[in-house]
């Protein structure tokens, strides 16, 4: 589960006949066209009409020489995912995407739309080996790592959705908080991260993407060192090593000594700030000591919490804690100094909601 050094994808190139052209950096673009014996004006021309302009069809492509189209596109796919089911919540918010991947696997994408920014919150694997107990990706086990050119198609998927609506708006927020655990697919989520804020490109602030974590220690570690600008957010849920463990298995790979060692390293490396996770499930994480235990651990820390009231799945009984419930939590860890948000619930009624993403149901 360690995130490896090499790449831990299996690459599109390996597994499918063609490229897929969203597995590409810019960079390795420009040199395959280059070795394929053109100028690399004309991948810079490709890269524009893909990312800036948002177009997915060779034939659009007037501004191409009809002999470096015809190369490109026997050598690559440009092929969006295909939208299986899309799903609209009756919050008016938030939209659902369940996607299909080339070998009949399928994730889901949402998009939720909050005062003034739209966010893409996507996935990083088809399920998760993780297994936390009360998350449906957990419930459904691991199928595979996802492709860094099926982690970008997800953003440019959203990005293509928006621009074709009234007011052609442009994704700017990304959060890595769908299926699947992003840092035990370490090397595609950065390389998608890499293509989605290529400045030339989609353009994503790399401080507009939020990164979640069920607290992979290595991964977080790895973060720090190549000071990925990201932010980080850690899924905690438990403030001692036994409570923690018994909703977050892989705690006992990770304990929680060694999670906040390697988050203090992260914070004092990076002098950044780490948003903490904690879903609230009624009488298991909720009651006041629950809250005390949280202020004692991260107290001086550069944190922020957010607090989740659990969303319904099919293989857990645990109910959310209620609002009143959940503003004492807060109220108690606004006493250590820490900034706490409850997480608006949006998009429950299509199973949109954080931890609630299968992909099993159709
Ligand atoms: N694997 C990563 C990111 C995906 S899960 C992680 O675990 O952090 C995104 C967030 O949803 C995590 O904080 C996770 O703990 C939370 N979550 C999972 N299941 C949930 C549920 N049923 N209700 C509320 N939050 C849940
Ligand atoms: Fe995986 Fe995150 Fe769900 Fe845990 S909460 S099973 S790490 S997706």
């Amino acid at each position: 589960m360690c995130p490896a050094r090499g790449p831990a994808y299996k690459s599109a190139a390996l597994s499918h006949a063609r490229l897929h052209f969203h597995d590409l950096t810019r960079e390795e673009l420009r040199q395959l066209a280059v070795r394929w014996g053109f100028s690399p004006v004309h991948a810079a021309r490709l890269w524009k009409y893909a990312y800036l302009d948002g177009v997915a069809d060779w034939a659009r492509m007037p501004e191409l020489p009809v002999k470096f189209r015809a190369k490109a596109e026997h050598e690559l796919s440009l092929a969006p995912l295909p939208v299986a089911v899309e799903t609209h919540s009756t919050d008016g918010f938030t939209r659902k995407y369940l996607l299909s991947l080339p070998d009949h696997r399928r994730i889901e994408t949402v998009l939720m739309r909050y005062t003034g920014r739209v966010t893409a919150c996507i996935s990083s694997q088809a399920g998760c080996a993780m297994g936390c107990v009360f998350c449906a990706t957990g419930q459904m086990g691991f199928a595979r790592h996802l492709t860094p050119g099926e982690i970008v198609a997800q953003a440019v998927h959203v990005d293509r959705v928006l621009r074709q609506e009234a007011g052609g708006e442009r994704l700017r927020n990304l959060v890595l908080m769908g299926m699947g655990e992003p840092l035990h697919n370490y090397d595609a989520v950065m390389k998608a991260v890499d293509i989605v804020c290529d400045t030339a490109g989609l353009s994503l602030g790399a401080r507009k993407i939020t990164l979640s974590t069920v607290g992979v220690v290595p991964g977080i570690i790895r973060l720090a060192d190549e000071a990925r600008p990201v932010f980080l957010a850690v899924s905690l849920h438990g403030a001692t090593q036994e409570e923690r463990a018994a909703l977050v298995p892989v705690a006992k790979k990770w304990p929680l000594d060694e999670l906040m060692a390697a988050c203090r390293y992260y914070s004092t490396k990076l002098d950044r700030r780490i948003f903490y996770e904690w879903t609230l499930i009624e009488g298991k994480n909720d009651t006041a000591e629950n809250a005390h235990a949280v202020g004692r651990l991260l107290a001086g820390l550069p944190a922020q919490v957010n607090l989740i009231p659990l969303n319904p799945t099919a293989g857990y009984g645990g109910e959310p804690t209620g609002r009143e419930a959940a503003r004492r939590f807060q109220h108690i860890l606004a006493g250590y100094g820490l900034p706490c948000t409850v997480r608006q619930r949006r998009g429950i009624d299509i199973a949109a909601g954080c931890g609630q993403l299968a992909a099993a149901r159709t």
